[in-house]
């Protein structure tokens, strides 16, 4: 067909009003939506008929008959219109807190008790023995005062967190902060940007792979506010490095009467150098004499989005007084699920916190998990096996470190082509490509999804022989 004949043939609204698929969408959601639609499709290829991006006597993206090829058009926005837009994913990345893929998945105690609070009504401001207006800061903060060892309040999240200490305690003057430590994370989160929306200024001392306490001393001076600490958290430097150390620092903060603070990023209660990581639980820090630490609810803690700042009791109450606390504060259900992960880590029940139970799981249970699902694979026509790898806890919670896994190797003729469909199925499964092969750590997969997983890989791989 040419330009002219595609023309004549653009159908009008109401004879595709007419056919059946347009006939249930508009019992379902209306005349007025339905209609919309194809007027939007209908220009859509019209466009496309005066462009010059034809192929074959088609204009691209565009198939005859015409008049499917609009209500098919349709059909498909209506369809990802009316379904959810964040669907379950299942993650067979290896890593344990990735921040795309939503970070923790919680724990059922935080689950049930999410769902308890969203159905009724509850105690969140409302001080039940004195039947009078409570503080809601109260349903996380002797939890975390029983974990940590110090007072602590909740927030958004860790950005917040950090946000709000600078604004209340060192807004309209000088941080000083490590070369070393100027980081970026994710989505245009960057440490120095966020100093300045605070109102502070930011003093840089020491160089990129070597600050030592006598370049914090040096710096210190009548303009100064606080002295900041920041987890490198995605990266690593090596090789001939410095960095101050926290006791180093507190010592500084207290001859100079300077508070200091300590964006402790992750900030895991539970202790992972049991696991081979470097990072010391959050209370070290505090108990080392830092007077401030900020870390998220949803990295290694386990929880759901929130930061956290704790430490010397005067400072946190005049954090918790500013005026912003109020703008970043925290929903009925964040303090719900915080409150049960919490109580899940003081009970010692590690193994419900999903986050923890993964880093637990021991490496010889994930190859006889493996092991299982090449089997079924092989059984299924697929060339698959297993092999070591590293998972990573992810989240910029242990940059460059690792923990040993084993992998469920799967060869296919277009390992990128069989990743994309694997993305796009029902449920989309994320995995690692390596060597023209699709690579699955079972690590970070609920023994419960290995039996979808093993189906997905097989159609994938299946699809792409054909
Ligand atoms: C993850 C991280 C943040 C940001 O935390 P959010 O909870 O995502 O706001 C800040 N600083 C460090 C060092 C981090 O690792």
């Amino acid at each position: 067909m040419d330009r002219s004949e595609w023309y004549r043939k653009l159908p009008s609204v109401d004879r595709l009003l007419q056919r059946p698929v347009a006939v249930a969408w508009t019992e379902k959601l209306g005349a007025e939506r339905v209609t919309a639609e194809f007027r939007g499709a209908l220009e859509l290829l019209r466009e496309a008929i005066g462009s010059e991006h034809w192929s074959n006597g088609h204009p691209d993206g565009w198939a005859d008959p015409v008049d499917e090829a609009v209500e098919q058009w349709v059909e498909q926005r209506l369809a990802e219109l009316t379904r959810p837009s964040l669907r379950p994913v299942i993650n067979a990345s290896g890593v344990v807190i990735h921040t795309n893929l939503g970070r923790a998945p919680l724990a059922e105690s935080a689950i049930s008790a999410m769902a308890e609070t969203a159905r009724g009504y509850s105690n969140l401001e409302y001080d039940l023995d004195a039947g009078a207006r409570g503080r809601r800061d109260v349903h996380a903060g002797r939890l975390l005062a029983a974990v940590l060892g110090y007072p602590a309040i909740v927030v958004n999240n860790n950005a917040a967190a950090i946000y709000l200490a600078l604004r209340e305690l060192a807004a309209g003057g000088e941080v000083v902060v490590s070369r070393g430590e100027l980081i970026e994370i994710g989505d245009g989160f960057r440490i120095p940007d966020i100093l300045e929306s605070s109102g502070c200024r930011l003093r840089e001392v020491g160089t990129t792979n070597r600050t030592r306490i006598q370049d914090y001393r040096a710096a210190v001076n009548e303009q100064t506010k606080a002295l900041l600490r920041v987890h490198r958290s995605n990266f690593a430097i090596v090789g001939f490095t410095e960095r101050a150390g926290a006791a180093e620092l507190a010592e500084l903060g207290h001859e100079a009467g300077l508070p200091t603070i300590d964006d402790l990023g992750s900030g895991c209660l539970y202790d992972v150098r049991k696991h081979g990581f470097e990072d010391a639980p959050v209370r070290e820090t505090l108990d080392a004499g830092i007077d401030v630490v900020t870390f998220s609810g949803d990295k290694l803690l386990g929880g759901p989005q929130a930061g956290v700042i704790a430490g010397r009791a005067d400072l946190i109450e005049r954090i918790r007084r500013n005026p912003m606390f109020r703008a970043l504060r925290v929903d009925k259900l964040t303090y719900a699920a915080l409150g049960a992960t919490l109580r899940d880590m003081v009970l010692g029940n590690e193994d419900a916190i999903p986050v923890l139970r993964m880093l637990r799981t021991p490496v010889e249970a994930i190859r006889v998990r493996a092991e299982r699902l090449r089997d079924e694979l092989v059984g299924a026509g697929v060339v698959a096996g297993v092999t070591e790898g590293q998972s990573v806890l992810g989240g910029g919670s242990t940059p460059g470190q690792g923990l040993p896994t084993w992998l469920v190797s799967v060869s296919c003729s277009d390992a990128a082509e069989a990743e994309a469909r694997l993305r796009a199925g029902d449920p989309p499964v994320v995995v690692r490509v390596g060597e023209e092969r699709l690579l699955a750590d079972l690590r970070t997969v609920p023994e419960e999804s290995d039996q979808p997983l093993a189906r997905a890989l097989a159609a994938a791989v299946a699809a792409g022989r054909n």
